[in-house]
């Protein structure tokens, strides 16, 4: 007997992937905290080498490539973090090192934003970040690129600019957590599968956005992203 619905069910998430007619379905978005030493003093914290720690958005927060983005309410302090994201093919749980190379599916430029006024409230009341992390357009992702095309990404140059204005500008490289490691962590947590994306962490000079910015996020070898705040 075929299950009927109550309502019809919400499509799941896709995003593009460069070069493919075909679209990458996604199942889960997690993120990582503090990835870049830099970025974890500017948020004032010790960087030393304190294993990741992770959070989550909802697969459909997705907002793909350069879709325009909805001022969010609640917020007065909506803040921009240029990412690495990956994107898996494969999962499992407790993942070494060689299975979680080959994991990857591929690789896309994204944006965490944030709304980092709740987000501080919840550090201060030790309360959840679902809401300042989790909202509705939250997790901007740009168009995949297969690995077998651009290789690990464990180097090149991460950029953001606001207007146009360099805001951000790091490399992959100094990660404390590289790619690998975010995986291999992750899966000691969680069981991973085909359609989890994760968003890698971002470099120091995070910053707020207004409503009328342009936001964009490069990412070496990969397609950028570019993000209007309405
Ligand atoms: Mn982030």
């Amino acid at each position: 007997m075929s299950q009927s619905y109550l309502f019809e069910p919400a499509p799941r998430p896709t995003v593009p992937i460069v070069g493919m007619e075909m679209v990458y379905p996604v199942r889960r978005i997690y993120c990582v905290g503090r990835n870049y030493a830099d970025h974890a003093r500017e948020m004032g914290h010790d960087p030393d080498r304190e294993p990741p720690f992770f959070f989550s958005k909802p697969a459909d927060a997705l907002v793909v490539g350069s879709a325009p983005v909805a001022y969010p309410p609640l917020t007065k302090e909506l803040h921009y973090e240029g990412e690495l994201v990956v994107a898996l093919a494969r999962g499992g749980r407790n993942l070494n090192r060689e299975e979680a190379a080959a994991a990857i599916s591929g690789f896309a430029v994204g944006n965490d934003l944030t709304r980092r006024d709740m987000q501080a409230e919840a550090k201060a009341l030790r309360r959840p970040w679902d809401l300042s992390k989790g909202f509705d357009g939250s997790a901007v992702v740009g168009p995949i690129s297969l690995a077998d095309r651009v290789g690990v990404c464990a180097r090149g140059r991460i950029a953001s600019y606001v207007n146009d204005e360099l805001r951000q500008d790091a490399d992959l490289g100094q990660m404390i957590w590289p790619v690998i490691d975010v995986i291999q962590f992750l899966s000691h947590s969680v069981t991973l599968a085909a359609g989890d994306l994760i968003m890698t962490g971002t470099p120091s000079g995070v910053g707020r956005l207004e409503r009328g910015d342009v936001v964009r996020v490069e990412i070496e070898n990969l397609e950028p992203i570019e993000t209007h705040i309405l």
